[in-house]
């Protein structure tokens, strides 16, 4: 996954859905963890807007989404993962595959 610190754009419909799924199967969310994440090329996102809307027939809008305020960082791996499966093991934040390491 992407960095800690970067930013990423995501797509988001009038009523707060977010974007997820793939060109085979578009869907709706209604948090942000199963969202498509955009890099902020202006060109290419603006096609992928005007495809999406034709598809979708939604009024949709990019907004941009700071990583580290949404995931949970590991402090083995640096891996960002969603908070849901960060393991905290009373020093540090672990990711799933640190932590299975240090349970093995
Ligand atoms: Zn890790």
């Amino acid at each position: 996954m992407s960095s800690p610190g970067s930013t990423k754009l995501v797509i988001r419909s009038a009523d707060g859905m977010y974007l997820g799924g793939d060109a085979n199967g578009w869907r709706l969310l209604n948090n942000v963890y199963g969202a498509v994440l955009f890099d902020q090329d202006p060109v290419q996102l603006s096609r992928t807007l005007t495809l999406l809307r034709g598809a979708t027939g939604l009024t949709l809008e990019a907004v941009p989404l700071r990583l580290e305020a949404v995931f949970e960082t590991c402090d083995r791996c640096r891996a960002m993962v969603i908070p849901l499966v960060a393991f905290f093991d009373g020093r540090e934040f672990l990711c799933p595959d640190c932590r299975n390491q240090s349970i093995a």
